[in-house]
């Protein structure tokens, strides 16, 4: 039996069937090379040694006195969690291109030690040729050997915690208080080889005056140090400092008066601002802070306490020591407390770091995210140059030195999702009003952006 149709199938009224059958897409193409398929992408480490040889009575952070065995015990479990990274093949698609060694001091550990440790960390990982790693010393922990192991191990930054050059406020932190002793260690990384040389420097400390803090500072300049971070006295110390019948802190508005004569005086000396209380000579802005902010770059976070960025998202680890050896002892990672950075907590997150590393460059921007950070923030950002606390121009913004990196952290905080603002403060200071009201992102924006090559996935 034959069937018979009486009229065309409805489909037959659509323009001929397309004869190029899609197999690839885009359809033009250009010469692609090995290397670029395969350029491995950037990683950084954060690795930290909670040991003092020396504590000092007005230090807030957790730290232990070091003793041989849990020193020893320490290190087994940090080299058996850098082994436990180094097996997982995301890590292994990645180059370590930049690290940070924080403390505690990390050079209370014997100079063998340290070679041993960076030893396991360089054969564990695959480093860039160049990779900028930097590590926090004492000037009564360093010495010429130690330098020596630190250099040949690729640490090309040291930071000194020197804090005062005033002999009298040396003495009300707790410090080892010979001002000699201190340039002492400074001219000895220097003649070691250290190219970059960061100090810290306090203000607000008990007993200290304007003439002493001009005093440190201009000690630092002469002595030739590339970089110059400072901070302001814990107020938390002063519990202690009180029962130990020590000199008054300045009050707050000869602390901010601190704060402005110092931006100004290395401003002057040829440094340049980054994240507001750090300046530094041409070349040598601390890249930890500044390419892993600006370039989202992921973080490997090592030891007790130790805060990373991985695979979308950001935490830390296990702060307790004795845990923290369990857990890494039983074959686990100690990852104890985090957040999944969504894609737009991700570009505010960006926003927030890049204000705190002083300037955010819209190109970097779009690369990484997709989207075109001047537009989208076009709001906060017109509110924080009229206020005169950023400058922008087609390429970008820059925080205006010195009264934006005075206000770095209020002006980040423009960049928060409501969700994470805190009216009151926990240290109480009343931001209210100072920047526009918030605004949740159009997410039509954020989720149309591209995955831009260099964001961490
Ligand atoms: S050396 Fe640094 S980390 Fe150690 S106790 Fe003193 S201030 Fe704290």
């Amino acid at each position: 039996m034959s069937i018979t149709t009486t009229s065309m199938p409805f489909w037959k009224e659509y323009p001929e069937r397309d004869s190029e059958w899609v197999r690839q897409y885009p359809t033009k193409h250009v010469a692609v090379t090995e290397d670029e398929v395969f350029t491995p992408r950037q990683m950084g480490v954060y690795m930290h040694i909670p040991f003092c040889n020396r504590l000092c009575f007005s230090c807030p952070y957790i730290k232990f006195q070091t003793e041989r065995d849990l020193t020893l015990a320490y290190l087994d479990a940090l080299k058996a969690e850098i082994t436990n990274y180094a097996s997982r093949p995301y890590i292994q698609d990645h180059v370590i291109t930049l690290g940070y060694i924080g403390g505690g001091t990390p050079t209370s550990l014997t100079a063998q030690q340290l070679d041993d440790l960076l030893g396991h960390l360089h054969s564990s990982f695959t480093f860039a040729p160049d990779a900028d790693f930097s590590i926090e010393t004492t000037p009564i922990d360093i010495t010429e050997r130690k330098a020596k192991v630190l250099l040949d191990r690729g640490v090309r930054r040291i930071s000194l915690g020197v804090q005062t050059f005033v002999e009298e406020e040396l003495k009300n932190i707790g410090r080892p208080s010979d001002p000699e002793m201190l340039k002492a260690s400074i001219r000895l990384l220097q003649s070691a080889g250290f190219e970059n040389i960061n100090i810290d420097l306090m203000h607000g400390i008990n007993g200290q005056t304007m003439e002493g803090w001009e005093h440190s500072l201009d000690v630092a300049i002469e002595l030739g140090v590339t970089c110059v971070s400072f901070y302001t006295y814990m107020e938390f110390a002063q519990v202690s400092t009180k029962r130990r019948k020590l000199p008054p802190v300045p009050d707050r508005e000869l602390v901010d008066e601190m704060f402005f004569f110092a931006a100004e005086k290395l401003t002057q000396n040829g440094f340049l601002g980054y994240y507001g209380d750090c300046f530094a000579k041409p070349g040598f802005q601390p890249k930890y802070g500044e390419t892993s902010w600006s370039d989202d770059v992921p973080i490997i976070p090592l030891g007790p306490t130790a805060t990373g960025h991985l695979r979308d998202h950001w935490y830390f680890n296990e702060p307790d020591l004795g845990k923290y050896v369990q857990i890494v002892r039983e074959g686990r990672l100690p990852i104890s407390m985090g957040r999944h950075i969504p894609k737009d907590e991700a570009i505010r997150r960006t926003m927030v770091l890049g204000i705190k590393a002083g300037r955010l460059n819209r190109e970097r921007f779009m690369r990484l995210h997709g989207v075109n950070f001047l537009e989208m923030f076009a709001d906060e950002i017109a509110d924080l140059v009229e206020k005169g606390l950023v400058t922008a121009d087609a390429d970008g913004i820059e925080v205006t030195g010195p009264k934006g990196w005075y206000y770095l952290d209020n002006i980040s905080k423009a960049f928060y999702s409501p969700e994470f603002r805190r009216y009151p403060q926990h240290l109480g200071a009343d931001i209210t009003g100072f920047i526009s009201p918030q605004r949740s992102l159009p997410l039509e924006i954020v989720n149309s952006g591209p995955q831009g090559g260099c964001h961490d996935h």
